[in-house]
């Protein structure tokens, strides 16, 4: 999370850019976010996870880390937990192949992401898992920016939350009326 004068490129400016591509940069760094997440997870949830989900565009990195540590916690004798990726689809939502369709069915998913925003990407996510025949247990994300529109039937889960400061239409911009300079990304 970088702190300054930012144009989104959307027609807005704003104080804060977060960039969630640099948790993956470094492996190590979403492993110990993925332990953290599953330190603050209530216990009946991790207990029945029997699938980690997450979307592609960033959950999914995330999704398969957390099943993978959810079994060193286990009794090796154990069924292994399994990791399912969802894609974005042409139509704005979020689907899963054939073949991860037929793993999630008649099972238990805990559902990820990197960051929650609107909420949309998980509820997305949620319905493709549940049309497929899976039970979504909870939803979790490292960072929630408590700025969600819409909200799963079932229990959320944040590592961390913050709100950040409003953003801006660039053209009635208090940094740039205050000469700020923008900074690059
Ligand atoms: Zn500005």
């Amino acid at each position: 999370m970088l702190n300054g004068h930012f144009d989104f490129g959307n027609g807005y400016h704003g104080q804060v850019y977060l960039n969630p591509h640099q948790l993956f940069r470094q492996p190590s760094t979403i492993w110990r976010f993925a332990q953290d997440l599953i330190d603050v997870l209530p216990s009946p949830i991790l207990d029945a996870t029997e699938v980690v989900a997450g979307p592609v565009t960033g959950g999914a990195l995330l999704a398969h880390t957390v099943a993978g540590l959810l079994d060193s916690r286990r009794e090796i004798t154990g069924p292994p937990t399994l990791f399912a990726p969802l894609t974005p689809d042409a139509s704005g939502g979020y689907s899963l192949s054939r073949f991860y369709q037929q793993l999630v069915k008649g099972r238990s998913v805990l559902l990820v992401d990197d960051v929650r925003n609107t909420g949309q990407t998980l509820a997305r996510c949620a319905a493709a898992l549940r049309a497929s025949g899976g039970t979504v247990l909870a939803s979790a994300e490292i960072y929630d920016r408590l700025e969600a529109m819409v909200e799963l039937d079932v229990p959320n889960v944040a590592l961390a939350e913050y709100k950040a400061p409003e953003n801006h239409a660039s053209s009635n911009c208090p940094l740039c009326k205050s000469g700020v300079p923008i900074n690059s990304f």
